[in-house]
């Protein structure tokens, strides 16, 4: 069973440092915490959901080469971050408390510059930074009435018990708004051109059924399933990136698209 939507549970966020709009408090989930409760995580997804890629080393480099020449700009640059290609045609990308970052195989091969990697993500890494991961865990423990089981270091049981029920862990608009607005920052400050951000959002607008149906939802995650509005989305970033004066064709932020292609045509 593919867990599809498991978006929600994992982002993460902001460290505060005095940005900004930047409210990254938690009470609950000490740092130390969120690192155990993220490699709990990670190795039940691996396990059970979603098999990180085979082989293909040169694909998995390219995508930890993009993430960490991204995360020196983040807010918690010092986390510590994996990078992992989920072996699945689905297109979707994720973060999970801790600093995990996944992008599908069906990613890569929607994408058309790295540009457009590489602001995928920056926006998982602003869900990391921003604490969104965490807050929403902290909620649904408060909810279920788990907390006893953090001060008994009893992660299994949280983590399993928050992967059954990802509905209740879905981001909020603003924080998808705010990780769009963050992520942008940190995929410019890396030098890659966050206009692939908009580009992104521009396909997968192609994809959704014009009558808004479910079935779109049911296959696409994170990123792409959630309010706001794909096209809301699209029409915030680029007033931002207008804003900025960063045009598409600076020649201060790199498309990376013939790395990129090499790559991709590596794909299985
Ligand atoms: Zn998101």
């Amino acid at each position: 069973m593919m867990l599809r939507r498991f978006v929600p549970i994992v982002a993460l966020g902001f460290f505060g440092l005095g940005c900004a709009g930047l409210d990254s408090e938690s009470w609950l989930i000490s740092e130390k915490q969120e690192k155990e409760l993220g490699a709990e995580f990670h190795a039940q997804l691996l396990a059970e959901e979603m098999p990180e890629l085979s082989g293909h080393k040169e694909v998995k480099d390219y995508v930890r080469k993009i993430g960490n020449r991204i995360v020196p700009h983040t807010h918690r640059k010092d986390l510590g971050y994996t990078f992992t290609v989920v072996d699945t045609d689905e297109i979707n990308a994720f973060a999970v408390l801790g600093g995990y970052v996944y992008v599908t195989k069906g990613l890569l091969k929607a994408a058309t510059s790295g540009a457009e990697v590489a602001s995928v993500i920056g926006h998982e890494l602003a869900h990391i930074n921003a604490r969104h991961g965490v807050k929403r865990l902290e909620s649904y423990m408060v909810i279920s009435g788990l907390t006893s089981l953090l001060g008994d270091f009893k992660y299994k049981d949280i983590v399993s018990g928050a992967l059954g029920t990802t509905e209740t862990l879905v981001f909020s608009k603003d924080q998808e708004n705010e990780a769009d607005d963050i992520g942008a920052d940190y995929t410019l400050a890396a030098g890659y051109n966050a206009w692939g951000l908009v580009d992104f959002f521009e396909f997968l607008h192609t994809l959704e059924p014009s009558d808004g149906g479910l079935e779109f939802l049911s296959q696409i995650g994170e990123l792409f399933s959630t309010h706001p509005p794909t096209v809301d989305r699209i029409s915030k970033i680029s007033t931002k990136l207008t804003g900025e004066g960063i045009a598409r064709d600076s020649s201060a932020y790199t498309w990376d698209e013939a790395e990129f292609n090499a790559i991709k045509a590596m794909l299985p």
